[in-house]
């Protein structure tokens, strides 16, 4: 089989053109980045929501994965190719890839196998430049909050006390926690700061959740950086950055058209961790896809504990949307994994694991169906090292618990992998779901946080430290009572430990701390170790990526 690299260039890519035509997107509108990429005015959004009903929408997530994650991108692409075959008018919404990764653990954002989007080299390296924008607005605000402070500090900003952190694209854990400010007087004031990886950014919340460019601004203007020496919030707004951040995200906020290798329209924009933000692409993209296309399949990262949730409480509610069916994402070998198997024993048949870890995929369906409300379908990403009777193990016990599944092998077939996917999911779509949701906004920040704990992980309890509990009790003084609340915790486990598998029963979470993110409108709760920097492995990717003789990429997945 061939890597991914060599299959994506082996496809001619339609021009970006002809991609837009599918969907009806007027030449007017489309901004061209070269041939096979391009931006969509923002002002066509309002438009379509003028004149056009939306279609259906899918959200594809995930059982809690195994390091190597299970194939939600992959299986979402060769979804939406499928749904193109069987000739529905299909469009995907997905989140672009950040570039700190990509040097480290190998594996990109795109999908894999046969179920790709392309120009795959690109999206996966510089792409739009959107996070590069995303980057340097945020760092123009930091780079504003100590130029404030070396001024004169009018605001009098507590230099002990600034919550608000620069940023970059990279997995660098040597700038977790830095001095800035060193060297002359000239040179700053010296304190002790950080740098967050930009997926992990407030900014790049506040670019997918805001609803249009004013809304953009709004959200820019209201973030806190810091508090002053009386305890009182300090905002951006204060520091007059909003506007020059949003004139350095403007091309940003426009969302990105691509293709699927068999020439399915993608909307690429936006890329917020799911593990520490709220994990998925732009309300912006979404609503543009769900408004030109009959089916628009889209994904949020990780398990659906984490992305799911993160999607359904705080997207949806966001921007007004839900989706009409689920698909959930389950593997052999991440099965396997929550039957108790080591990383590198999960390519070895074993039957009694996978009859164990199913426990792990029963928990997240019950969730959707029951708390959420959704028509789930199971979609079994095949590998070519999954035995039949694992497979058939799989399939007939979800048989058995009355729940819709097919076997999709898309890394393999492209769309024809998800044709019996594609039947199934049309078929599972009811009419009108209502939104359902395990918290209202309008409960105590306490009890949403217990409400997710207990109603989406299966926790018994929740303890909070001591200060959770007092910035919590000041949020809601500040008048944020009302914010959802987005967990951070780890993807592998239901719980706040990666090592309990499968459905842990009896368990507590820890809430360390809370942190508040105003812009983006929500408050994130900490929840065991979560890093907001990733590192590099011991070995990074990076060492294997270079340039050859004709100076073509070799080693990038
Ligand atoms: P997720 O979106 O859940 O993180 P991806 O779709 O990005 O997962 O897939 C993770 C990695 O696994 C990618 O490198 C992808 O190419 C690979 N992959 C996904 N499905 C398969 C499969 N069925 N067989 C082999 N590799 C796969
Ligand atoms: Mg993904």
């Amino acid at each position: 089989m061939n890597n991914d690299l060599k299959i994506a260039n082996s496809v001619t890519a339609e021009p970006i053109l002809k991609i837009a035509q599918k969907l009806g997107i007027p030449e007017n509108v489309l901004i061209p980045y070269g041939k096979d990429i391009a931006k969509v005015q923002l002002s066509y959004l309002k438009k379509l929501e003028e004149t056009r009903q939306p279609g259906r929408l899918i959200l594809v997530t995930a059982i809690n994965p195994t390091p190597a994650g299970e194939g939600k991108t992959t299986v979402s692409i060769g979804l939406a190719d499928a749904l193109s075959r069987r000739g529905q008018k299909t469009c995907l919404a997905l989140r672009e890839p950040s570039l700190g990764p990509v040097f480290g653990i190998k594996g990109g954002a795109t999908g894999g196998g046969y179920a790709q989007a392309i120009p795959m080299e690109d999206i996966n390296l510089h792409f739009t430049g959107d996070i590069y924008a995303v980057t340097t607005a945020n760092n123009l605000l930091c780079a504003m909050i100590d130029n404030h402070i070396y001024h004169g500090n009018e605001l009098r900003i507590d230099v002990k006390n600034i919550t608000f952190k620069r940023c970059m694209d990279m997995n660098d854990r040597a700038l977790r926690n830095i001095i800035c400010g060193l060297g002359e007087r000239t040179d700053g004031v010296p304190r002790q700061d950080g740098f967050d990886i930009s997926a992990a950014s407030e900014i790049m919340a506040v670019l997918c959740l805001a609803s249009d460019s004013d809304d953009l601004r709004r959200r820019l203007d209201r973030i806190t950086v810091a508090y002053n020496l009386d305890g009182q919030p300090v905002f951006a707004k204060d520091l007059g950055a909003g506007g020059a951040m949003s004139v350095i995200l403007k091309e940003a906020i426009k969302p990105n058209l691509v293709q699927t290798l068999e020439h399915t329209p993608v909307f690429m924009h936006g890329g917020p961790f799911a593990n520490i933000a709220h994990g998925c692409n732009s309300i912006i993209a979404t609503k543009m896809a769900n408004h030109l296309a009959d089916y628009t399949v889209t994904e949020a990262g990780f398990g659906a504990d984490l992305g799911a949730e993160k999607f359904l409480d705080i997207k949806c509610r966001a921007a007004d949307l839900w989706p009409d069916a689920v698909v959930l994402v389950a593997t052999v070998r991440a099965l396997k994994y929550h039957g108790g198997i080591p990383k590198d024993q999960l390519n070895v048949e074993n039957i009694e694991a996978v009859k164990k870890g199913i426990s792990n995929l029963r928990r997240h369906l019950n969730t959707l169906k029951n708390t959420y409300g959704l028509p789930v379908v199971v979609a079994l990403n095949h590998f070519t090292t999954d035995t039949q009777a694992e497979l058939d193990e799989v399939l007939s016990q979800l048989e058995a618990m009355g729940t819709k599944a097919a076997l999709c092998d898309v890394w393999a077939k492209g769309g024809e992998g998800a044709l019996e996917l594609a039947d199934a999911v049309t078929a599972s779509i009811l009419n009108h779901s209502s939104p359902s949701h395990p918290y209202d906004y309008a409960e105590p920040i306490i009890q949403k946080i217990t409400a997710i704990a207990t109603r989406v992980y299966g926790a018994e309890r929740v303890d909070f430290s001591k200060v959770a509990k007092q910035k919590i009790a000041m949020y809601e003084d500040q008048g944020y009572a009302n914010l959802p609340v987005c967990i951070a915790k780890t993807q592998y486990s239901f719980s706040d430990d990666p090592k309990k598998l499968g459905a842990p029963e009896g368990f507590k979470m820890d809430v360390r701390d809370v942190t508040l993110s105003s812009g983006a409108g929500f408050i994130v709760v900490l929840c065991g170790t979560i890093m907001r920097m990733p590192g590099l492995p011991k070995k990074p990717a990076a060492v294997n990526i270079t340039l050859d003789e004709n100076g073509d990429t070799v080693g990038l997945f």
